[in-house]
């Protein structure tokens, strides 16, 4: 008799905490990410805690990305927005006027000191960058007021950079959702491990390569601050926007400095269209490289489905074709 109650009383517990974990098993955190890497810092913080909707997938462009109504549908309902800013995203205005979010927009590259695009191609950068929206500010963001068309928004191609986009990720986890706080932090500070880890090696593989061989060719600006940070100058035919096709003027300039700054790589992205450099390679003869992840990440099984694993191959491509090894 007492065992059986004793049994019931502990079957009982066991259903009861069976019923009060299945709570806790689904996301507390509706999350939006704008592209991929913001996607991927998102999840490796809020691990089971979030649920991620990125919009602008693998190989995307977020320059040019036209929103779908399954776009503004997850913004609509999202508890949080996390989106790059610095006019990453061309689509950005018009998603967030379209959509009439309930939750907060988080700009992740918030705290990270921008920097201004190389001037060899401002006329090119310029012209396609003023674009459909590069004048106006976003939502919520009036209180900044920059030239819109003098700041490269690539700021995640540095790895301190990425630092900051998770830390700002952390913070916004908490103060949406405090009981995942901890969770929250924990997961950030083995990630931020890792970048750190990560940009030891960068600077390791790029000690390795020459002064005079680290200049080299990518279709757009989309390495300033990679740049910056780690002593390789990449010129590019296309500035900043994708969209822009250089002028036949631009291109001949382009080719004449390659010659004269005698670059050492050329290399596709993953995100334009290839045959801009592959017409460049063919006019200096220098041999196309590979593919460089620039602003999106792979497919799950190609070989950037990670940010970290995007720098890995980054890196990987160039110390490669500079070095043959
Ligand atoms: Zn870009």
């Amino acid at each position: 008799m007492l065992k059986s109650i004793r049994l019931a009383l502990a079957l009982s517990v066991i259903t009861l905490t069976g019923f009060a974990v299945t709570p806790a098993m689904s996301a507390s955190l509706k999350v939006v990410a704008s592209f991929s890497v913001i996607g991927d810092f998102a999840k490796n913080v809020g691990g089971e805690r979030v649920e991620i909707t990125t919009i602008v997938g693998p190989d995307g462009d977020a320059h040019v990305y036209e929103p779908k109504p399954a776009d503004a549908a997850a913004v609509a309902k999202a508890d949080l927005i996390l989106v790059n800013g610095l006019h990453f995203e061309g689509f950005l205005r018009r998603l967030i006027e379209t959509s009439a979010p309930k939750g907060t927009i988080v700009e992740l590259t918030k705290g990270v000191e921008p920097i201004a695009f190389k001037t060899e191609f401002a006329e090119a950068k310029e012209s396609g960058y003023a674009g459909d929206e590069g004048h106006k500010h976003d939502e919520g963001h009036e209180h900044e007021d920059h030239d819109h068309g003098a700041i490269d928004p690539h700021a995640f191609q540095s790895i301190p950079n990425a630092r900051i986009y998770v830390k700002n990720i952390a913070e916004a986890f908490c103060a949406a959702d405090t009981d995942g706080c901890v969770d929250y932090q924990t997961n950030a500070a083995a990630y931020i491990e890792k970048l750190d880890a990560l940009d030891a090696e960068m600077r390791e593989a790029i000690a390795l390569i020459p002064q005079n061989k680290r200049t080299v060719i990518t279709s757009h600006d989309a390495f300033g601050y990679f740049e910056h940070e780690y002593g390789l100058a990449f010129l590019a035919p296309q500035g900043l926007a994708t969209s822009s096709e250089p002028s036949a003027a631009d291109v001949a300039k382009l080719v004449k400095q390659i010659r004269q700054d005698k670059a050492s790589a050329i290399f596709m992205e993953n995100i334009t269209n290839p045959a801009l450099i592959q017409q460049i390679a063919r006019e200096t003869g220098i041999k196309v490289g590979g593919t460089l992840y620039s602003d999106a990440l792979s497919p799950p099984d190609g070989p950037a489905a990670t940010y970290i694993d995007m720098m890995h191959n980054n890196i990987r491509q160039i110390k490669g074709a500079i070095l043959g090894s």
